[in-house]
């Protein structure tokens, strides 16, 4: 199964089996919470809504409590005589009578209304003193007989009636409507406001804090004008319900990304091992397939040597030419690997000295020449005179070398042409290898140095090797504090660069050698 698949896989099962679990638990924790929230912001609506009207009612309540207190005595009776007169007469001229009905009607009685204290009718009188804001108070009281037997009244500024009893009302009448609603409001999450007509603030219990489910109600008939606002306490259930669901969306929010994070980590880990332990497996079945081929093709050989099956000297040749390449070809996958255990395990020695490169090269292509013509390669090579010697380790620079030939001859299809140019570069000497080969897309040119990592192209499947070379070339220039560039384009060709710095200079001489290990 290719890899990109299986991590498809793994991502679309980490994502049905974490990932979309999460999610939906997670809305499924924002919605019932924004649920709860709702109603509760419904019953608080409510329970204020119900809170104003009673405080509005509270405040007639509240006026007729302090009338019949007032004028229970009998001094406080009879006061102003004359409004007596003026009731009797305002309603002797419209045909009505007290004990009529309770309240009459404004309609019949313009400027008078009546309402009961227990059984003593109430009389607001309109205001003649309007201006001032005062409104008329007044009580008639009847004798046990039903008579009339006096009024009294007083002059109630409304503003300030309202203003000195607001507590009152608030806190003791209303004390009965402690809960309602299931409880969850309570009259100590509740502030008041008293608004004048005027729209100016009277008055409060309590400070208010968010106003989402406040309401208010109008004040009637002596306070007619006046409002109440009734808005939950900061520290209100309603209040807290939505910093709770705030800071819940907050959390989770914070949570989902903490997921998220360690999910792309632990993914790509996954990958990673799933990607290692599959390029692991196939290294040991690339390995054995590469030992393999010419241990086979040399046996062959020297078994039909030895047959005598061959009859001409040049048939001869070509045989013990062919052991000698796979011989060279095995002895370089060998070293590969040991090199590149060594390498791995930090214990590949390095003999640096001045190395001659143009000495080193030509002996490297002569070693290799064997399969450039077996393989009909055109084979050009530029080696400047006088080229500096670079500090290194002859061996490794050569085994180098060799597999960036390897491959240039193992990823060249119909154009078979490899040339070597050597140059001197301010930073060292550069060794470029190109080929007019199958190159290598840009998005994988920095993989290719990783070990184990060989290219998906069709071509590579068709082709011996188990993803060492690069990485130890890569390996050996790094230990030499040189580098490795490639240049490349699909279907064009690849271009390999090592570039080795300079020998220091006469202070070290050219075989002196000091050995230096590659961690
Ligand atoms: P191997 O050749 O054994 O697979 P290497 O480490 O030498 O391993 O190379 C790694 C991969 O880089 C190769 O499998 C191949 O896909 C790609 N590669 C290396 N050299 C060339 C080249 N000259 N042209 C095209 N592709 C190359």
């Amino acid at each position: 199964m290719a890899t990109s698949t299986f991590s498809r896989r793994i991502v679309m099962m980490m994502a049905l089996g974490v990932a979309l679990p999460a999610m939906a638990l997670a809305g499924l924790g924002i919605f019932l919470t924004l649920r709860i929230v709702q109603a509760v912001e419904a019953e608080s609506r409510r329970y204020h809504r119900y809170m104003a009207q009673q405080v509005a009612e509270g405040f007639e309540q509240e006026l007729m409590a302090h009338l019949r207190d007032a004028s229970a005595p009998a001094e406080n009776v009879v006061r102003t005589g004359g409004d007596r007169a003026r009731v009797l007469a305002a309603l002797e001229s419209r045909g009505l009578e007290f004990g009529q009905a309770h309240v009459v009607d404004l309609a019949q009685l313009p400027d008078y209304f009546m309402l009961l204290v227990e059984s003593q009718p109430l009389v607001y009188g309109a205001a003649q003193r309007g201006s001032r804001g005062e409104r008329f108070v007044g009580v008639m009281l009847r004798d046990a007989e039903g008579d009339i037997v006096g009024a009294g009244g007083w002059w109630l500024e409304s503003r300030v009636f309202l203003r000195d009893h607001l507590t009152d009302v608030v806190e003791d009448r209303l004390a009965s409507n402690e809960r309602i609603y299931g409880g969850l409001e309570a009259l100590r999450h509740v502030a008041v406001v008293l608004v004048a007509p005027d729209q100016q603030e009277i008055g409060r219990v309590r400070n208010p804090g968010s106003s989402r489910t406040s309401s208010s109600a109008r004040l009637e008939g002596p306070f007619a004008g006046f409002s109440v606002s009734t808005l939950p306490t900061p520290d209100a259930p309603v209040a807290w319900t939505r910093q709770f669901l705030m800071f819940e969306v907050g959390f989770i929010g914070l949570m989902g990304l903490v997921i998220a994070i360690a999910l792309v980590f632990g993914l790509r880990f996954t990958v990673r091992q799933i990607e290692l332990a599959r390029i692991k497996s196939s290294f040991v079945s690339n390995v054995s397939h590469e030992l393999k081929t010419p241990i086979s093709l040399i046996r062959i050989a020297v078994e039909t040597l030895e047959m005598q099956r061959v009859t001409s000297p040049e048939e001869t040749k070509k045989f013990l030419r062919r052991i000698r390449r796979e011989a060279i070809r095995l002895n370089q996958l060998v070293d590969n690997i040991l090199d590149f255990a060594r390498l791995e395990a930090g214990q590949r020695p390095f003999r640096f000295g001045a190395v001659d490169v143009a000495e080193l090269v030509r002996e490297t292509v002569d070693s290799f020449r064997i399969r450039i013509e077996d393989q009909g390669f055109a084979f050009a090579m530029e080696l400047p005179p006088g080229l500096p010697a670079v500090r290194g380790d002859a061996n490794a620079i050569a085994q180098c070398l060799l597999n960036l030939l390897d491959n240039a001859v193992k990823y060249s299809r119909t154009r078979r042409e490899i040339r070597i140019v050597v140059a001197t570069r301010p930073d060292g000497v550069a060794i470029s290898v190109s080929d007019r080969g199958i190159g290598i897309d840009p998005r994988d040119q920095k993989r290719i140095f990783e070990k184990f990592v060989r290219l998906d192209s069709g071509l590579v499947h068709d082709v011996r090797g188990a993803g060492l070379g690069l990485s130890l070339v890569s390996q050996i220039v790094k230990a030499h504090g040189g580098r490795i560039e490639v240049n490349s384009v699909p279907g064009e060709g690849s271009t390999f660069t090592l570039v080795f710095p300079p020998d220091p200079g006469v202070a070290e001489p050219q075989g002196e050698l000091q050995e230096r290990t590659a961690s």
